[in-house]
């Protein structure tokens, strides 16, 4: 368990602890947000001890964010569905995939819709990696939740998602200009170390 930012935590799933598969825990106070769930019943276990490390429990977490329909992000939504009777939300392109990947009810949401969490939480929506694979961009901590829109690596060296796990990787390449629209500092991934200083001129060297 890591805190990164005021109020935001990274949970790293890997095995290594190399940060090469992460999830996210935002302590806001309208109520406790979980980006992304993981895949296996260890990843649960580790949203739980996060959850308690803070003093919190299932019960208090009011949304599940994600960012795409990939498996390592969706395949605990039934069980973290049942533990914290949260609604889950995606880009509007990914609600109804994830649906029919795992059969929980998903809520699509409009590009650039603001969530009023953490000052808020606005979805960018940055296809190629998937449909509607999306960035959620915390204004207040000026920070970007990319999820698999960029890929890297413990030594923060960022590269663009894989082809082999793109739908379409030209796109997938493009679309990550539309992150320049942005002010950050901080770029939160889920395969990589996190970069907590001066994010955006990494992201635009690798543009
Ligand atoms: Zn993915």
């Amino acid at each position: 368990m890591v805190k990164i930012l005021r109020n935001v935590y990274s949970i790293d799933h890997s095995e290594a602890k190399n940060h090469s598969m992460e999830s996210w825990i935002l302590d806001c106070s309208e109520g406790v947000i979980l980006i992304d769930g993981g895949m296996t019943p260890q990843h649960v276990e580790n949203i739980e001890n996060e959850l308690k490390s803070i003093n919190k429990n299932w019960s208090d977490v009011v949304d599940i964010l994600v960012t795409h329909k990939h498996g390592d992000h969706i395949n605990n939504l039934p069980k973290l569905v049942d533990l914290t009777n949260a609604p889950v939300k995606s880009h509007k392109l990914e609600a109804p995939l994830i649906k029919s990947a795992v059969g929980v009810e998903v809520e699509g949401l409009e590009d650039h819709t603001v969530l009023n969490y953490c000052g808020g939480i606005e979805l960018i929506h940055v296809p190629g990696h998937s449909e509607g694979n999306c960035c959620y961009y915390l204004k207040e901590h000026k920070a970007m939740i990319a999820g698999d829109t960029i890929f890297g690596d413990e030594n923060c060296n960022l590269s663009p998602p894989p082809e082999r796990y793109c739908l379409d990787v030209d796109q997938a390449k493009d679309e990550i200009k539309k992150l320049m629209d942005y002010d950050f500092d901080v770029l939160i991934y889920t395969h990589g170390k996190d970069i907590m200083d001066n994010a955006k001129a990494k992201v635009k060297e690798l543009i």
